[in-house]
């Protein structure tokens, strides 16, 4: 860097004074208290301008279901490389 293109430190610090970060505002949600991004449905309960429009607990349940299903596929998969299979499958 030329001397010449040189900022004092006040120079950088008057522009660093903007890149402070700021806190999100939050709502808090009338059905539940919790809190919620403005404008935005709460992530806790489902509820948006005091109507649910997501059952997040049937959603919960069945993403549950879905991990549970996937995590005995991979067990079986787990079960048929055991060293006991291979051998089983060598004597066939
Ligand atoms: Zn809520």
């Amino acid at each position: 860097m030329v001397v010449r293109m040189r900022h004092t430190r006040s120079h950088t610090a008057n522009r660093r004074s903007h890149h402070a970060l700021k806190a999100p505002a939050l709502a808090v949600c009338k059905n539940c208290n919790a809190t919620h991004r403005p404008h935005h449905m709460c992530l806790e309960c489902g509820y948006y301008n005091g109507r649910q429009v997501m059952d997040l607990q049937a959603k919960k349940e069945a993403r549950q279901t879905r991990l549970e299903a996937k995590r005995s596929a991979q067990n079986v998969a787990v079960a048929d490389n055991t060293p006991e299979a291979a051998a089983d499958e060598g004597k066939k």
